[in-house]
């Protein structure tokens, strides 16, 4: 039976466009779904909107909007446009106010009710708007929230509740005997430490509400947009729950990690596999906000660099599991030594040789045993896409060696000819293992060599099947 791979990126609020922070996400878990299909994986890529919170109904209030399905409407598009532009492959797009995810969420709300897990109950607490969540005295800092630096509400209504604290010892005991459940490990850590410390029952409606999924067992209630939101996962898979990998930011691994986990629980639904959560991106170190102006926008960034550069850049550039500071002088740096000079660079040195040779090209495989896949895997596996495509690079640079030491602008004939079967073979199993980081350039060597994309099952040499054919240089160099 074929393997399959579900995974997800966080559902977006689309009360603004895409930032650089959701693009980084997005364009991680596009990969590992590329590389996981060139594996042979079914996968399913999920992602998608989170359109019933405050935050969204607000926004389109702000920006003039009565109706506020009309604003989601037109803002999912937005978002869909530039998924597509950044090359997103995914294979099932959720938005929350679809009648699939709606009947989702009632009926699972359904089946925790049966269980006795929702009570009503009255909740005295401070909420933070902007987190769309109440907040512990313990969390202030200086007496606001320190994500969102306001001063919390206090506030006292009748609130439905999710029995959590039910699910403590339950959940440990899983973290416990599940070591990958959560990563990385310190990220695991916190977690075990945050429910070691008592879980509380949590508030899972309000009152009150214009905007949101209304309680079946209550319409003058509306789901708190976490319980309505984490759904997505479900109503989102066309039948492939449960997912094998969770990808989030950090901040938001509580919900994924200890909420979300006792709703399947109850719900005697199956756990993810993996919830991973990275890291915070900073832009020149400072928070990613609106006053940065164009440089959180992943669209200009893509058209004044290059889409395969920035793609490439996040993922190398930034240690998947750990914060990272984005810099555009960073990545010219990196787009100039790694992307031009090496790879762009050899590309062109091997077509350059190919195009003047007009025999057969055929030869002993001297260089596959210097590519370390297993390596690269594990690596991927790991989300480590730094070392993975640092390992690639090993690869690279080990044919830049070859050709300085074989000198084949001196050869001719059959060493000639075994000297470029040898770069050709190199290059095809290069652009499979860099297609799912910068698919379009992998699409243009593969053209230069007349070859089309493999899949892993072909990164053995084999006869050289191409018609080579040299283009242009495949990345130009950008003046500081
Ligand atoms: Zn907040």
């Amino acid at each position: 039976m074929v393997e399959k791979f579900f995974i997800t990126t966080p559902i977006y609020y689309p009360n603004r466009e895409p930032t650089i922070g959701s693009a980084y996400t997005t364009i991680a878990a596009d990969v590992l779904a590329r590389w996981n299909r060139l594996k042979g994986k079914k996968v399913f890529f999920l992602t998608g909107l989170d359109e019933n919170s405050i935050k969204v109904s607000k926004a389109a209030k702000e920006a003039g909007y009565q109706d506020v399905q009309r604003y989601v409407d037109e803002m999912a598009k937005k978002w869909i446009e530039v998924w597509k532009k950044l090359k997103i492959s995914w294979d099932g797009f959720i938005r929350t106010t679809e009648e699939r995810h709606k009947k989702v969420v009632r009926e699972f709300f359904r089946r925790v009710w049966e269980k006795g897990d929702i009570y009503k109950g009255v909740y005295q607490g401070l909420y933070c708007e902007g987190c769309e969540a109440f907040l512990t005295e313990s969390e202030l800092v200086d007496g606001l929230c320190p994500l969102h630096k306001k001063k919390p509400k206090p506030l006292s209504e009748e609130n439905y509740f999710f029995r959590l604290s039910r699910y403590q010892e339950k959940l440990l005991d899983y973290i416990e005997k599940n070591p990958d459940f959560i990563q990385p490990e310190s990220r695991r850590n916190e977690v075990i430490s945050f429910i070691k410390a008592g879980l509380k029952d949590i508030s899972i409606s309000r009152p009150g509400l214009d905007w949101g999924i209304t309680l079946p067992v209550d319409e003058s209630h509306r789901f708190w947009v976490w319980f309505d939101a984490l759904l997505n996962y479900i109503s989102g898979s066309e039948g492939n729950w449960p997912a094998e990998l969770h990808l989030v930011g950090k901040d938001i691994l509580r919900f994924h990690a200890v909420i979300w986990p006792a709703m399947l629980f109850s719900a005697e639904e199956p756990l993810p596999k993996r919830v991973y959560a990275h890291g915070f991106l900073t832009i020149d170190g400072q928070k990613i906000s609106k006053s940065l102006g164009n440089a959180i926008d992943p669209i200009w960034l893509a058209e004044k660099y290059g889409l395969d550069t920035l793609r490439y850049f996040l993922l190398r550039h930034i240690p998947f599991g750990e914060d990272g500071d984005f810099s555009e002088k960073a990545l010219v740096e990196r787009h100039n030594g790694e992307l031009v000079a090496e790879l762009g660079n050899l590309v062109y040195r091997v077509l350059s040789l190919a195009e003047r040779y007009q025999g057969e090209i055929k030869g002993e495989d001297e260089l596959s045993n210097l590519l370390d896949f297993e390596r690269i895997d594990k690596h991927m596996e790991r989300l480590e896409f730094h070392h993975a495509l640092e390992a690639i690079w090993d690869f690279l640079k080990a044919v830049n060696r070859y050709i300085n030491e074989r000198e084949p602008w001196k050869l001719e004939g059959e060493e000639l000819a075994g000297v470029l079967y040898n770069l050709l073979e190199a290059l095809r199993v290069i652009a499979i293992l860099i297609s799912p980081f910068m698919p379009d350039t992998a699409e243009k060597i593969c053209q230069q060599l007349g070859v089309k994309l493999g899949n892993f099952q072909q990164l053995k040499f084999g006869r050289f099947e191409g018609k080579p054919k040299k283009g242009e240089m495949l990345f130009k160099k950008i003046s500081a």
